[in-house]
């Protein structure tokens, strides 16, 4: 079995966007409304017309049994309105995730996204993290390390602050993606260069942390291969022995994952050379950040299988890196 750990609902009916475009004018009037939780109004044929055509499609075409699906990244816009703004919207998203797992339950596994909000405390997202488990039988989440969209004004993934939502995590077992959203700083491209550089700060965090010896079982994805992490892993190396810390194999290596999603041969290969084929996990995020084909061999950019399977390792760990090592991350997988 083939499954991929990192999929979004980008392709979703467009009364969701119709609904967050609501919620944004609602919020132009009064900043601090509070606002209603609201309909959606999309039918499952809406949802079928929305999959069949796109991600079932790529996975019948490239071979993937399984994604695991969460709300659109790049829509969780934390920054937008307030805590209840948020709140509202992502308990939309999630539900529709549901209902995607519902009508298609051999093709996706649930994920959720947390109703985060920037400087507010984290009992929703908990709440929230713990309905789509018990509930929607929802498998992980995704944990935005900046909340506000660019601007880096949260404390550090180490921080008392994301304390709450790791104690429900080890406690329903679940692991989290850490995964920005969508930027408001003109300064960052969301796609291009601010998901690396918060991939590659929440490794960096991770190590400042204590959050592995105070959470010996928990476990973290870092999405787009790890951000800068692999290729700069003797950087990493040498500043963890500066720093006096542990070796990185004992300090996160038995918590912190990486996925698959590098777009071309070379970045694959080096992946798997340098990461411990057991911290790595199938994905393509398709269809995602980056949508086209490239011009040098013909394929799609995202199929990020066919780099795998042309990559020089064992038969085995492409194996381990295409199912087991994601069951034993994602742990409620049935
Ligand atoms: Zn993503």
């Amino acid at each position: 079995m083939i499954i991929d750990c990192h999929g979004h609902y980008t392709t979703a009916p467009e009364q969701l966007g119709e609904y967050r475009a609501h919620q944004k004018s609602e919020l132009e009037k009064n900043a601090a409304a509070k606002g209603k939780k609201g309909e959606l109004n999309i039918s499952d044929d809406d949802i079928r017309e929305s999959l069949e055509n796109s991600q079932l499609k790529l996975q019948r075409e490239r071979g993937i049994d399984r994604t695991i699906f969460s709300p659109r990244a790049s829509w969780m816009e934390h920054h937008v309105g307030n805590e209840h703004t948020s709140k509202y919207w992502t308990e939309h998203t999630n539900e529709l995730i549901y209902r995607v797992t519902e009508l298609y339950p051999n093709n996706f596994i649930g994920a959720c996204a947390l109703p985060q909000s920037p400087g507010v405390d984290l009992k929703n997202s908990v709440k929230e993290l713990e309905r789509c488990v018990k509930e929607f039988a929802f498998v992980g989440c995704n944990l935005n390390l900046d909340p506000s969209g660019g601007h880096w004004d949260s404390p550090p993934l180490g921080d008392r602050y994301w304390y709450t939502v790791y104690e429900k995590m080890v406690e329903l077992d679940v692991p989290a993606m850490i995964h920005v959203s969508g930027c408001c700083n003109p300064a960052f491209h969301a796609t291009g260069s601010y998901y690396l550089s918060a991939d590659t700060t929440a490794f960096m965090q991770l190590m400042q942390s204590d959050v592995t010896r105070d959470f010996p079982t928990i476990r973290f994805i870092i999405p787009h291969g790890g951000g800068a992490v692999p290729y700069h892993w003797g950087r990493f190396r040498g500043l963890a022995d500066m720093l006096k810390l542990a070796p990185l194999d004992e300090l996160l290596m038995n918590n912190v994952y990486f996925d698959t999603c590098v777009y071309h041969q070379a970045g694959i290969d080096l992946l798997l050379d340098v990461i411990p084929n057991k911290n790595l996990l199938f994905a393509s995020e398709m269809i995602g950040a980056v949508r086209g084909i490239d011009s040098e061999t013909g394929y799609y950019f995202d199929d990020t299988k066919r780099y795998i399977d042309n990559s020089r390792v064992s038969e085995e760990d492409k194996r381990s890196i295409f199912e087991a090592n994601t069951r034993a991350v994602f742990s409620r997988i049935k």
